[in-house]
């Protein structure tokens, strides 16, 4: 059971026992001479549905950190897609190497490996994959979603992720100070790219004081100078004075090193797997008591813009106001871990599992 073992035992373990402790279904491993392909396609969790969740390229250090990240990010889709109430069950994948190695027919060959999945799981666009390259991927399976606007898609899902972190930042407010206006709360952005500049312009609306960081200073300055927002250094962000810090740029932010270092009462950002190690840091937080919106449950609006998309039901009013919903199950979530003195971390994933658990028994029936 996860619950006891950090992530660092995780590691450690074969990828059998790392799939076993994790609770994956399956673990496609693909590669291609010719175009370079080396890819790592992650099935967590079908009980909901095909397993939807994008495609991440990097430079991994090595085949274990790609391993353990494509394992993570899936099993966190589960839980995401779950508690955005999605047929989804959870999935990912990721392409070692360079970007430079994105080429028409590496991403068809790629195409072609989820193709032979035969619909358990379905990709999008995620770190260093954009709409355009789901477009050479539609060439060669229909299970891909994320497609640019002028080919039928729903285009970039940033702006519907920003909105569903803003809810469940101000669900965490509502808990944390008993009024979810943001209105005059110093708040830390780090991370200006697309979550980062939509969820800015919906917290300069409401009167906040804003904090940003980044480490492409073009971006940065144009930001600040449209918004009037301060600017940080990239580690200034952990020792500010503030009242909500938001990890919108890479995860991992939340951790042995920033954690004592943090004023805040409230941490709501769009990066994924912002904690460390969930265990660890999930309960240290809950320690110095911040209030923390799990990152998989209010980042959820892009994949639920993409999941609309892929079922050919998309209408952007209607994305936008499921997206809305986060605010209820982000309160709800935070309510049901302070009445159990659990870390708002485990309170999400119980009720994650327990959609994916009660859904599972509805399907036993003919
Ligand atoms: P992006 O690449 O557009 O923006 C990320 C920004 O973070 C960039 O401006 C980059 O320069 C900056 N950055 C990188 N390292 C940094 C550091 N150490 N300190 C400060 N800034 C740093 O990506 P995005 O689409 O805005 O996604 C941001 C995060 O949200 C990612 O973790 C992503 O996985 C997650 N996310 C995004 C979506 C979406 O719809 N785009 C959906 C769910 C989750």
């Amino acid at each position: 059971m996860l619950a006891i073992k950090t992530t660092e035992t995780i590691q450690n373990e074969s990828i059998f026992g790392q799939l076993t402790t994790l609770e994956h279904e399956q673990l496609l491993v693909c590669q291609d001479k010719d175009t370079g392909l080396k890819a790592l396609i992650g099935v967590h969790n079908t009980v909901l549905g095909p397993a939807l969740g994008g495609t991440r390229l990097w430079s991994y250090a090595s085949e274990e950190a790609a391993i353990r990240d494509v394992l993570r990010l899936s099993r966190g889709m589960t839980f995401k897609n779950a508690l955005a109430g999605l047929n989804f069950g959870g999935g990912k994948a990721v392409l070692i190497g360079d970007p430079k190695l994105k080429t028409e027919a590496y991403l068809r060959r790629f195409g072609r490996f989820i193709e032979s999945l035969g619909g358990r799981y379905v990709t999008a666009e995620d770190v260093n994959m954009k709409t355009a390259d789901m477009e050479y991927i539609a060439l060669e399976t229909r299970h891909v979603t994320g497609l640019p606007k002028n080919k039928g898609g729903a285009g970039d899902p940033s702006p519907v992720t920003a909105f569903g972190v803003y809810m469940g930042m101000k669900a965490a407010a509502k808990k944390a100070y008993g009024s979810d206006s943001l209105a005059g709360k110093k708040i830390g952005v780090q991370g200006v790219g697309q979550v980062g500049k939509y969820l800015i312009n919906y917290l300069v609306k409401e009167g906040a004081s804003l904090y940003i960081t980044d480490i492409d200073h073009e971006k940065l300055q144009e930001i600040a100078a449209g918004t009037g927002a301060t600017v940080l250094g990239n580690e200034e962000i952990y020792d500010h004075q503030m009242d909500i810090y938001s990890p919108c740029a890479l995860g991992g932010t939340l951790n042995d090193h920033t954690i004592e270092r943090l004023t805040c009462q409230v941490i709501a950002g769009g990066a994924n797997n912002q904690l460390e190690d969930e265990n660890k840091h999930g309960k240290m937080l809950l320690e110095r008591g911040i209030t923390y919106a799990p990152d998989f449950l209010i980042n959820a609006g892009g994949v639920i813009n993409v999941g609309a998309e892929y079922y050919g039901e998309y209408e952007e009013k209607t994305v936008f106001a499921q997206t809305e919903k986060i605010y209820d199950t982000c309160l709800s979530i935070l309510t049901a871990a302070e009445h159990q003195q659990i870390p708002a971390q485990e309170a999400a994933i119980q009720a994650a599992k327990a959609r994916i658990e009660a859904i599972g028994r509805i399907k036993l029936a003919y």
